[in-house]
């Protein structure tokens, strides 16, 4: 899935994580941690149930991260959300608008 919002979902996880790895010394030292995080965090965007519709990933009804996952992408975002307004505002503003998208109904495909 290669569409403007995904792209632009996936580049701001990227920037989040590279900001976390930044700022905490552990982080930084755990390269491979991290990207494979990236890469995991990347794969799940590319088979969104939702594609270029796809509410807030904290706001999912399906959430198909894996519970450590989800846990650790959160302490990052809970750390890098509030610095990356400095950092990459544009980014960061369409996030927050993004981030305000009403839930769509899954597909039906995926309804029980
Ligand atoms: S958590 Fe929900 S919105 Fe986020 S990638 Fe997974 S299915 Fe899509």
């Amino acid at each position: 899935m290669n569409g403007k919002r995904i792209r632009r979902e996936k580049l701001t996880i990227r920037r989040m994580i590279a900001l976390y790895q930044q700022r905490c010394p552990q982080a930084l030292a755990d390269r491979e941690h991290y990207q494979a995080l990236n890469d995991y965090a990347d794969k799940r965007l590319d088979k969104c149930v939702f594609g270029e519709e796809k509410p807030a990933c904290k706001q999912c009804p399906v959430h198909c991260y894996q519970p450590a996952k989800r846990e650790e992408m959160k302490q990052i975002m809970r750390w890098a959300g509030p610095r990356m307004l400095w950092r990459h505002p544009i980014l960061t503003v369409r996030h927050l608008i993004d981030d305000r998208r009403p839930v769509p109904e899954l597909p039906e495909k995926y309804r029980k």
